[in-house]
């Protein structure tokens, strides 16, 4: 059995499928499906990428992070006008739609497309096209949070927030970076900045790198959510500070064991991280990229031993939902989880003798 695929009872996949969910870690650009990759290719007459379904899966297929970067710069480059993004959009949300995730915090890197010409408009008008055409079709919600590559620099980031404040689009409701690890604290103006205008900073830190990484984000950066964080368990004191505030990790498992973050012959720390008390959340991060989805996830939490019901409750609570919302998605988990077991007991035999 792999750890990538468990084997997982049918009473619990339909209950996975079942739960209504949330996705607050996944990157848009890291959505994009072998077919899609193919035809904006083809569209835009880009050389040099794998020409088969086939070989865009092996090419997903990554050797280490740095490896992985290269590929989603590549990918990238099919990405020209409007329809291009708000067809990647469209294609992303019916992914998630059919796993029954209803709402969708999703990370955008501006500085990928505007950094090699692409014209802001293209860029923002199709991710408010494609997120209209998305709630239009199958009910689902998207939000934005909108990230830069912190290996390129500060100035990377203070371009980023320059475009989204430029184009004032409200579904941008955060602030991220990501990309190779590199020292957080030169992010402290542009997250204050970002702050001051209203967004959420929700930071990646401890995916590749240690505790220092995380405490940067929180006292730096004002992380509201960190992206990944598994490497806080290699500080006590820090697993402290999380337990104690509740600050959300976003955790990835599967993305981990593909990029190497977590050794794919060791266990992943989820189980620890919830043992510990944290406030935890399980998502996709570049789901066709890691050959997987939102509902892997859910069963390869079930395979290391966790309930997805607690797992789906973390993420709506740890959403940037109003209140009124979480609630309500809340009690309709609770209900599906009352309905899973009542079809889980045995039928009444009423013709048995009683007492
Ligand atoms: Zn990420």
């Amino acid at each position: 059995m792999s750890v990538f695929e468990p084997v997982v009872p049918a009473s619990v996949d339909e209950l996975i499928a079942a739960l209504p969910k949330v996705e607050l870690h996944v990157h848009l650009e890291g959505s994009m499906q072998p077919a899609l990759l193919l035809e904006l290719a083809a569209k835009n007459s880009v050389m040099g990428l794998p020409a088969s379904l086939e070989a865009v899966r092996e090419w997903y297929e990554f050797r280490d992070f740095p490896h992985f970067i290269d590929v989603y710069l590549a990918a990238v480059q099919t990405l020209r006008d409007m329809e291009d993004f708000a067809l990647l959009v469209e294609s992303t949300a019916a992914a998630l739609a059919a796993q029954n995730v209803r709402y969708a915090e999703v990370i955008v890197t501006p500085w990928l497309h505007l950094d090699r010409g692409i014209p802001a408009e293209h860029l923002f008008g199709g991710l408010e096209r494609g997120r209209q055409a998305a709630e239009r079709q199958w009910g689902i919600r998207l939000r934005w949070l909108a990230d830069f590559p912190g290996h390129y620099g500060a100035a990377c980031g203070e371009q980023t927030l320059d475009a989204v404040l430029e184009t004032g689009l409200d579904s941008v409701i955060g602030f991220n970076v990501g990309g190779i690890e590199v020292d957080r604290d030169p992010f402290a103006a542009v997250f204050g900045r970002a702050r001051a205008a209203g967004l959420h900073s929700v930071p990646h830190a401890g995916e590749t790198h240690g505790p220092d990484r995380i405490w940067s984000a929180i006292h730096r950066l004002g992380a509201e959510r960190i992206g990944h964080g598994i490497r806080c368990l290699d500080a006590p004191a820090l697993v402290d500070y999380l337990r104690d505030t509740q600050l959300p990790l976003d955790v990835c498992p599967t993305s981990n064991w593909r990029t190497g973050a977590v050794p794919r012959d060791r266990p992943h720390p989820l189980p620890a991280l919830l043992d510990a008390g944290l406030m935890v959340t399980l998502n996709s991060d570049d789901p066709p990229m890691f050959g997987t989805d939102l509902t892997n996830e859910y069963r390869v939490a079930y395979g290391l031993g966790l309930t997805p019901a607690d797992l789906a409750r973390n993420g709506v609570r740890a959403s940037f939902l109003i209140q009124e919302e979480k609630m309500a998605l809340i009690a309709e988990i609770d209900e599906v989880c009352k309905s899973s077991l009542r079809s889980a007991r045995p039928a009444a035999r009423p013709h048995e003798p009683q007492g």
